[in-house]
């Protein structure tokens, strides 16, 4: 029963967060639940608040709460992937202008079209912004006020060279959305990665917007890479072993969910009353063992367990 009164919660979490008040209402116990249990992987020490830190010869990365994005020192200019939101490009504006100062901002460049990545870039006054050509088609029929337009759009692998620096932006689709780039930067021998892999950390919330085949194909290709410096685009940043590491973790965390449907059948087709339990019992004790230590296990557990007990059933 515990462990039912657990997954009941997070399910409330996944179906409902956005009716929290109407459908929780008249329950505060479960709503406090809710609120605890997933609160403290987005807020606490070493997560909150802002760090700019050196991470290459030429190349820095900004850490704003749990987003992150990467700053390149060109000879022609800045350069910034993803500006992420107006709070956060305003603060990076303020620490590139002190630390780099009459230094413009020569491109922007959006990782992909997600609204959290994309927004607030004309805080920096950037030359050129650069995405990828499907990220209009995403945009148009979203509010997209705070998204400043592109000037150049590319597709597919696309080798930036700007300020004798390369960088490398290699297009991932079927992953995260088919507008997605993880930027390689072979001089620096680092990756920058955008909502595709984390360091010792729990995916959140299954990661949303994810084809979970694409997604493995994507991390196996940038594992072919040469590199070493691992920089994703939230909380901390690490070595290549770090994304090779988050890989198995995803994989497993699949293979345990296709197995426990397998067992326990697809949601709402057998086993009634049990089932949930029945995919928490398959899949915890497994994962705990190896990945109980990383930030956010018991924190996001159950939301990722249904985000891959669902994509398993229907095939994403
Ligand atoms: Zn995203």
């Amino acid at each position: 029963m515990k462990s039912l009164s657990f997954v009941a919660a997070g399910v409330c979490v996944a179906l409902a967060s956005c009716s929290l008040t109407s459908t929780l209402g008249n329950s505060p116990f479960v709503l406090k639940t809710v609120v605890k249990t997933v609160e403290p992987y987005f807020h606490g020490p070493g997560i909150d608040g802002m760090q700019f830190d050196k991470v290459g010869k030429r190349v820095y990365t900004f850490r704003w709460n749990w987003y992150r994005n990467l700053i390149i020192d060109t000879d022609d200019g800045l350069v910034v992937i993803d500006p992420m939101n107006q709070q956060m490009a305003a603060a990076l504006r303020t620490e590139l202008d002190g630390r780099f100062p009459g230094k413009r901002v020569h491109s922007l460049i959006y990782s992909h079209y997600h609204l959290d990545h994309t927004s607030g870039g004309a805080a920096l006054e950037p030359l050129n912004v650069l995405a990828h050509e499907a990220c209009a088609s995403y945009w148009a029929p979203l509010d997209h006020s705070a998204v400043l337009p592109p000037t150049r759009v590319i597709s597919g692998d696309t080798v930036l060279t700007i300020g004798s620096v390369e960088i490398r932006a290699l297009h991932l689709p079927n992953s995260h959305t088919d507008t997605l780039y993880a930027f390689h930067l072979p001089s620096e021998r680092l990756l920058f990665t955008a909502d595709l892999g984390l360091v010792r950390t729990m995916a959140p919330g299954g990661v949303p917007d994810r084809y979970a085949p694409g997604y493995l194909a994507a991390m196996d290709r940038l594992i072919e890479l040469d590199f070493d410096t691992f920089v994703p685009s939230h909380f901390g940043y690490g070595k290549k072993q770090d994304l090779v590491d988050w890989r198995n973790m995803m994989e497993e965390s699949r293979r345990l969910a296709r197995q426990a449907v397998k067992t326990a059948g697809t949601p709402g087709i057998a086993n009634a009353g049990t089932q949930m339990g029945k995919y928490f019992d398959a899949v915890y004790d497994p994962l705990r063992e190896k990945y109980g230590h990383w930030h956010g296990f018991n924190e996001m557990f159950v939301l990722n367990l249904v985000r891959d007990v669902l994509g398993e059933s229907l095939g994403y």
